[in-house]
Order: C-alpha cells, then structure tokens, then sequence
C-alpha cells in the first residue's frame, strides 16, 4: 500500500535515504523533506570554511535539489509540533502535513538562555551557515579596525573555531585578539595528554585560552566572565555545547534527560512506531552517545533500511554502538594552522600528515553525496 513519509531536517543522518529516495517513489510511496533551509552544511568541515580553507560550496549539500530530483517534495518550513495521535507536524508557517512514517533528523542547537543579555553579535556555532556570516562580518571589519573577538567552549568545537579564526585573521592581514574562555579547563572529557598538546598548538597561534572561569553575560562589546573580569568582544561565537529542540518534549513524545527524541535500537520511537530519527537530536536507550557527526553518519544505513521497512511491513534492523567506550571513534580536529589532531582509542598524533587525513576523508564523504552540481554553483544561497 502507498504511504506517505516525511522527512524532518535533511541533516547528516537522512543523506543515504535522501540519496535514495528512487526506491521509495518507484515502490509508489510519497516523499515530503521539510527543512528551514534548501542546503545543509557539513559541520566537519565548517571550521576549514570560516577560515577560508574550502568554499562554502565544497562543504554543502544542495538538499532540496537532491530530493525534487528524484521524485520527492521539498517544503522549506520547519516542524513546530507534533501530533503522534492523529500524525499529523504543524509547521512554522502554520500549515500542517499528515504522515504515514516521520524520521526526525533535526540536529541541536546551542542553548544561549544560560548567558544573560545581548543575543546580538553572537554566532551560535549552529547552524555552521552563521560561521560564514561571521567570515563576511569579521573580514569586513577588519579592514576598519583591530577586533577583539570571543570564542566560547572549549570542547571540540570551540577549540576549531578558535584554531580556524587565528588563521582567517592571519590570511587577511588583519588584526584581532582571539580568546577561548574554555570553562573549568580546554577540552574536559578527553585525557591529560590531548588537552597538553590541543593548548600548545592553540597558544602557540596566538590564541589566548582561559580556563577556570566561564563566560556569565554578554554585553554589547564585552563579556563578562564568572571570575569577574571583563573581555572586550567586538565577535562572540558560542559554542558552549549542543542540546536536541524542545520540540519532542513540548510535543509530548518520549525524551531522554536533553529532550531528545526517545528511540530504541531500531532508532524508532519507544512509544509510537511509526516515528524515527537519527543524529543529534535523539536518545538512544541504554547509551549516552555524545553529539558528534559519527553517530548520525553510521545510522544513515540503518535508517534507510528500517524507514523502508516500516513502509512495506518488513523487518527492523538495529543500530548497535560499536566499541565499548566513545572515544574508540576516530577524531580529527583541524587546528587552523594546516595541522590536525588526530585521537582514536589511545592513539594520539598531530601534525600535518593528520590534517591532511581528516581532508581526505571529508573530501570522500562529500564527494559521495554532493549529487546536484553543488561545487559549480556561486556562493550564495542559504
Ligand atoms: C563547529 C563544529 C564542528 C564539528 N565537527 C565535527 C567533526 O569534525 N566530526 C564530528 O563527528 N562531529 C562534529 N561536530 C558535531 C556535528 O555537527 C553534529 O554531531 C552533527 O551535525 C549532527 O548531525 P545531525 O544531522 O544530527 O544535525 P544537523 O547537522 O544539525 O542537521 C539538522 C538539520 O535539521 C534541520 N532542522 C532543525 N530543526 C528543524 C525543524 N524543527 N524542522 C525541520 N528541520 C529542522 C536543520 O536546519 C538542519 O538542516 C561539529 C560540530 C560543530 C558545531
């Protein structure tokens, strides 16, 4: 029998159903991917673009074109509610799509309700379009005058964003202080010996680190940190860590202590079957998966095979988590300076031969799903 799914978010875990949504339309099903924007953005390779190492264009995916070329329906809108009862997503617009099957895909979002006042002149680090607004904003005022330019978090994140700004300062010939307010110390869940090496390469490009206070305000020009001193900030970026959107809870779905998305190891909702999702924006019961890219890109098949199934009556497949520990992953930082830090398991390298891994492996990625002429199109488009 035809059904309808919809797809919420065209994030890092829907690329393989996206890439193949064929299959789906030629079985006779309807394909509805809402999304706010037309493009999604790799987030491993943000950083390289705030500091002009790629082109956007070699970092995004032209999603609606992906999914309108292969017979699927594309609205650019986003989900605000959601009724499991009646299967139905009210959108921001106010119009409301029905659906046989949803997979969520929405990602996180930088929660900045913990900093008082101003919200203008920050770029939350998500979505990874603001790193190329603040790119614009920062060459541009640098031409006027020094910056004094703020980075928030000093997880992986916060410390790219640094490493990366450095390098866009220095390419330009501007001038700007950087700092990373890092917390209680840079790089907190990982060992002594990563966090040694991250600071001296940071330090070592001119980024002044802070440890032991966190950032409490920020006011137009300056932050305010919990020790009491005061940071002149012409650019804020925030990247004090991700939590999934209200929108599960609010929606009254089964969450997980972050809000999100409640799923099984089918990566299916624990309380209505016909609901899915993958990447930042779920929980996964039984684990505390951290918010990285590797987890929504090994759920890709998954998702694919069960949404199919869940379509045509067939059979789940589960997502395991393999290795004991997170860090049994392999992670690559780009330092901005040319060089990558490279951690998998105890292993730990850095230098330029690991940046120039982490470039090949994200070029191939890319090159996999980058289906519709993106690195010929011009640079704009949101
Ligand atoms: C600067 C930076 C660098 C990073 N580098 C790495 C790295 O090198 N390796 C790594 O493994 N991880 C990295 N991460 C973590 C990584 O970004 C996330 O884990 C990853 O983006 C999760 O993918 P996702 O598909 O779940 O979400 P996202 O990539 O955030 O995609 C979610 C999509 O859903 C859309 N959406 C959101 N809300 C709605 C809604 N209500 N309705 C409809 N659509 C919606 C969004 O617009 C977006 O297109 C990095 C993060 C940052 C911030």
């Amino acid at each position: 029998m035809a059904r309808h799914l919809v797809l919420v978010g065209g994030g890092h875990a829907h690329l393989t159903v996206m890439l193949n949504l064929r299959e789906y339309v030629d079985r006779g099903h309807r394909v509805t991917l809402i999304s706010p924007s037309s493009y999604q953005y790799y987030s491993g390779m943000g950083p390289g673009m705030l500091s002009g190492i790629y082109r956007p264009q070699e970092i995004r995916f032209h999603v609606k074109k992906m999914v309108e070329d292969r017979g699927a329906k594309f609205i650019q809108d986003a989900v605000v509610r959601v009724d499991a009862n009646q299967r139905v997503l009210f959108l921001r617009s106010g119009s409301e799509v029905p659906y046989d099957v949803v997979s969520f895909n929405t990602g996180s979002d930088v929660p900045l309700e913990s900093l008082e006042a101003a919200k203008n002149g920050i770029y939350p680090v998500k979505p990874i379009i603001n790193l190329l607004h603040a790119r614009t904003y920062i060459i541009q005022e640098m031409r006027r005058r020094p910056l004094n330019i703020v980075v928030l978090g000093g997880g992986p994140a916060g410390v790219e964003i640094a490493g990366n700004v450095m390098r866009l300062v220095r390419d330009n010939n501007g001038q700007a202080r950087v700092t990373l307010v890092v917390g209680s110390r840079i790089f907190h869940r990982f060992a002594g010996r990563i966090r040694e090496r991250v600071r001296c390469c940071l330090t070592r490009t001119g980024v002044e680190v802070r440890e032991g206070a966190y950032a409490r305000s920020v006011e137009e020009g300056s932050v305010t940190l919990t020790d009491g001193t005061k940071l002149n900030a012409d650019v804020v970026f925030a990247s004090m860590g991700t939590r999934p959107s209200p929108l599960f809870r609010e929606s009254g779905l089964p969450t997980g202590d972050d809000g999100g998305l409640l799923v099984n190891a089918h990566l299916q909702c624990t309380k209505h079957p016909e609901i899915f999702g993958g990447g930042d924006c779920i929980s996964l019961v039984g684990h505390d998966l951290e918010k990285v890219g590797v987890y929504a890109v090994r759920q890709n098949p998954i998702l694919h095979h069960n949404l199919f199934a869940a379509l045509e009556d067939g059979v789940l497949r589960s997502f395991r988590v393999r290795g004991r520990y997170h860090y049994t992953y392999l992670l690559i930082f780009n330092m901005g300076d040319g060089t990558g830090m490279l951690r998998k398991g105890f292993l730990l390298m850095n230098g330029k031969p690991a940046f120039r891994l982490k470039d090949f492996i994200d070029r191939r990625f890319m090159r996999t799903f980058q289906v519709s002429g993106e690195l010929d199109e011009p640079e704009g488009g949101l």
